[in-house]
């Protein structure tokens, strides 16, 4: 017996994009010394007091099945922490718990999409999009951005894919750029989506690290409430992402069918696990911002390093884990370089190429590992892209 189309499409087969993280890790099963600058995970463990929270509700009794939709103390938290950032009424009823921001993804698709319909999504992306996207039987059509433009995408471009198709994803502090869309990015979003008639569905797993401009939900655009998605996760803002919590703020109605999507499939998430993401949130925005601090740090560590050499640039990296650094100076493509530096200076970093054709020549550099570490590490990438430059 055959498995389904769907599900044997969900990778389309050839590159997929992990081959130097592949890399890396096989070296490192094998004791070579790599560092390893690929994956968005923080260097933080999740805060002992949260795993406190976790440990006395599962010894409480919070081990059978949990309320579906996610506990109504845990929603009114996450509505409030909504309403307080983005000045739009949300209750409870505007909220589901689901396990993790992937899972809002794809129950967010599912609920504003038509099999076969056309489903946005802007590049460069993060790796699961169109794959998700694509697993609900809907077209996947990206559309391009330029580096020259901090890869927001541009009107033109987004309005003739958009006449034809049924929702946008966008994520604003976004992975891979480290960009965060302008108020005049978000408006022109907003209005396209309205004109076009689209679902937008805003992945804001990353809204607690903004390193500089402000994290505008377009949720809070006019006209925008009805027609909006918004995924959130604790993963990022509280070092959580094995804990798998995070939710979906949308229409009641909206709400209301995908909780019968949530019955049918993960029947929620475990009660312990919603009293940490409970304590976890109201312990306010001072948690978040010691969970952000070391990437800012970081942050402002790389771009006094990238002064030093002008032939490597990076997009300005105003918010979320990661740099985009520019080595098309080299005249290399990123998977080249990627694996050229992984092979001669041990450091692994994702090319590009891997979140779509508008990142080619470029690397995404996770700054997940200590400080010190990571400025050896990318003062090494920088001075060998340097030297390759001038050879080019
Ligand atoms: N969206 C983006 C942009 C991400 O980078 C990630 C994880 N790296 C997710 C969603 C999913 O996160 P999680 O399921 O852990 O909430």
């Amino acid at each position: 017996m055959q498995a389904s189309d769907r599900i044997s499409n969900i990778n389309l087969g050839g590159s997929d994009g992990w081959e130097v993280f592949n890399r890396a890790r096989q070296l490192m099963a094998e004791d070579h010394n790599i560092v390893e600058l690929t994956i968005g995970e923080h260097d933080i463990k999740t805060h002992p007091s949260i795993l406190n929270a976790m440990h006395e509700a599962a010894c409480a009794g919070q081990t059978g099945y949990a309320s579906v939709p996610g506990s109504d103390k845990l929603r009114d938290l996450v509505a409030a922490r909504v309403q307080s950032r983005t000045g739009v009424v949300t209750s409870r009823d505007n909220v589901m718990i689901t396990p993790g921001g992937q899972a809002g993804l794809f129950a967010a698709h599912l609920a504003a999409c038509n099999e076969r319909d056309k489903a946005l999504y802007v590049e460069p992306y993060y790796a699961t999009y169109p794959s998700t996207i694509r697993s609900l039987g809907l077209e996947a059509i990206s559309i391009p951005t330029k580096a020259e433009d901090a890869f927001e995408p541009q009107e033109e471009c987004l309005r003739s894919s958009a006449k034809t198709a049924r929702s946008l994803l966008i994520n604003s502090p976004n992975n891979p750029s480290g960009t965060v869309y302008s108020r005049a990015c978000i408006d022109m979003i907003a209005r396209v989506s309205q004109e076009t008639d689209l679902w937008l569905i805003s992945d804001e797993v990353y809204d607690t690290q903004v390193w500089s401009g402000e994290h505008i939900s377009p949720r809070a655009m006019p006209n925008m409430t009805e027609r909006c998605l918004v995924i959130g996760s604790m993963s990022k803002s509280h070092a959580m992402t094995g804990s798998r919590v995070g939710w979906i703020v949308g229409p009641e109605h909206m709400i209301d069918k995908l909780i019968d999507l949530a019955t049918n499939m993960t029947y929620g998430i475990p009660g312990y696990i919603q009293e940490a993401a409970y304590f976890a949130l109201s312990q306010g925005p001072e948690m978040e911002k010691e969970v952000a601090a070391p990437f800012a740090r970081r942050r402002s560590l790389a771009m006094a390093i990238l002064e030093d050499f002008p032939n490597v640039s990076a997009i300005d990296p105003r918010g979320a884990m990661y740099l985009m650094v520019d080595i098309r100076k080299t005249g290399l493509s990123g998977d080249a370089f990627a694996n050229k530096l992984l092979d001669e200076h041990q450091i692994a970093v994702m090319p590009g190429e891997s979140f779509g054709r508008s990142a080619a020549g470029h690397l995404r550099v996770a700054m997940t590992i200590e400080d010190r570490a990571f400025e050896k590490a990318l003062r090494k990438l920088c001075s060998f892209a340097n030297d390759l430059s001038q050879d080019a």
